[in-house]
């Protein structure tokens, strides 16, 4: 977060060449003037509501319809779940891709994949890049590990106490269960990790979660195994958390890429020359060598894990699929690996042990993520696994066809074309 003196020098020069020191300060001072009036918050979706909110902006007529249009409010109920102080919805293009084959542990076939973005080039190189994998007989997929954790933090007066908590709840690990199972059907607390540190105790509890990405449904069992741990320990704490940041909920840590957050999945796949000449305009070799400078760069940097793109791919398919975008931050790591066989083959794969999706629940059961979902036939019971697969096969798109515009020196031009 540090800055280098001569640009600090340079930007103050700047601010106070256009304003006095004062004028400055006055701007960042706190201000008592009245504040305007509030935005009439809640989850009342009438039109009296809505256009009550509406106007604490400066939009109406055709404008305001950009958001509220006659369908959007045909359509507000099924909302309702997804949204607090409701004034409309945002369009956002989705372009389809494909097909993308897959051959997967759950995944199998050929899909066609939506995605929801405003940058252009992205669909057009996802949409390359799965027409190559296809061309090369599909990826091979694997679902490798699945959960997702709460991680309740407790504050005691001594470590003493802190220790002989920890044994309480060692022993009653069963009960837990119990009381995390009566909040849900599919959710299954399968392991508790603790952490001690002084007075400081952390509780990581590890669920699967059926079809569901399921942050609500950890936190709701948590919640009542929490509930438990205050009616029956003997040792209380003075203080208790339902989250201390330790589940890696919406953000890179190096704790979940280690092991898994929602699930963990690998793609490989083995391409024979000619079609990398013919979808990338490039060689084999040349995509080695770029990947080495890349994945160097990608540790100089400081990335977890090192990828060129997976946010890309990710944030516009869960965008178009209802899944919470908040989780690319953790999603969006991995391994990208490039290199020669001796087949003459290029071998490529990704892993991503943070793939957050869920067929049912959450913004999935809105009405045009239910469209997009239903394109690929992963939409409800049963196919949370083959959607992650299908995540892990689009990563690996993605990044075939960045490196071989980076390497085919099309990298630029492709968004110039189409951008501008
Ligand atoms: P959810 O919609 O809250 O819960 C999933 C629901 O689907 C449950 O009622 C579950 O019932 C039901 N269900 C039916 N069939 C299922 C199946 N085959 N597999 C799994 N569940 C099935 O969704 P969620 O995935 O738990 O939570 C996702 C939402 O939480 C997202 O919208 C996300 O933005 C938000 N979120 C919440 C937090 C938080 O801390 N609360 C944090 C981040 C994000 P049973 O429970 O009876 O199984």
């Amino acid at each position: 977060m540090s800055e280098s003196y001569i640009f600090s020098k340079k930007y103050l020069n700047s601010l106070l060449s256009a304003s006095s020191e004062e004028d400055l300060a006055s701007q960042l001072a706190k201000k008592d003037t009245p504040l305007p009036p509030r935005v009439p918050g809640g989850t009342s979706m009438t039109e009296e509501a809505i256009a009550k909110r509406l106007q604490r902006t400066p939009l109406f007529g055709q404008e305001a319809e950009m958001l509220l249009d006659p369908q959007t409010l045909a359509l507000k109920a099924d909302y309702q779940k997804n949204i607090e102080n409701f004034i409309g919805t945002v369009k956002v293009p989705v372009g389809l891709i494909g097909p993308l084959r897959v051959n997967g542990i759950h995944a199998q076939g050929d899909y066609y994949i939506p995605l929801a973005t405003s940058e252009s080039a992205l669909v057009a190189s996802y949409h390359r890049g799965s027409l190559l994998i296809s061309e090369a007989g599909g990826c091979s997929c694997a679902l490798l590990s699945e959960g997702v954790c709460r991680a309740p933090g407790f504050i005691f007066k001594t470590l003493a106490d802190a220790g002989l908590f920890v044994k309480w709840c060692i022993d009653h690990f069963e009960h837990f269960k119990e009381a995390a199972h009566s909040t849900t059907n599919h959710g299954q607390l399968r392991n508790l990790k603790v952490n001690i540190d002084g007075n400081h105790v952390y509780l990581i509890f590890e669920y699967t979660t059926g079809d569901a990405s399921g942050q609500n449904m950890v936190t709701f069992a948590t919640e009542a195994v929490i509930q438990f741990i205050l009616i029956h320990s003997p040792i209380k704490p003075v203080h208790h958390f339902i989250e201390a940041n330790l589940s890696g909920d919406k953000k890179a840590s190096t704790q979940s890429f280690h092991s898994v957050r929602g699930k963990k999945v690998t793609a490989e796949i083995r391409i024979p020359r000619p079609l990398i000449e013919k979808f990338l305009h490039t060689t084999p070799e040349l995509m080695v060598q770029y990947w080495n400078i890349s994945a160097v760069g990608g540790v100089l940097s400081g990335c977890i894990g090192t990828q060129g793109h997976y946010a890309n791919g990710l944030a516009a398919l869960y965008l178009a699929c209802g899944q919470d975008v908040a989780c690319v931050a953790e999603s969006a790591i991995g391994v990208t690996r490039i290199e020669l066989t001796d087949e003459d083959e290029l071998y490529a794969s990704v892993t991503l042990p943070n793939i957050m999706v869920g067929t049912v629940g959450g913004g999935t059961k809105l009405p045009s993520q239910q469209s997009c979902l239903k394109i690929m036939g992963l939409l409800g019971t049963g196919k949370a696994r083959s959607f992650a697969e299908v995540c892990a096969a689009l990563a690996l798109a993605g990044e075939l066809s960045i490196q071989g515009a980076i390497c085919a020196h099309h990298f630029s031009r492709a968004h110039r074309r189409l951008a501008r």
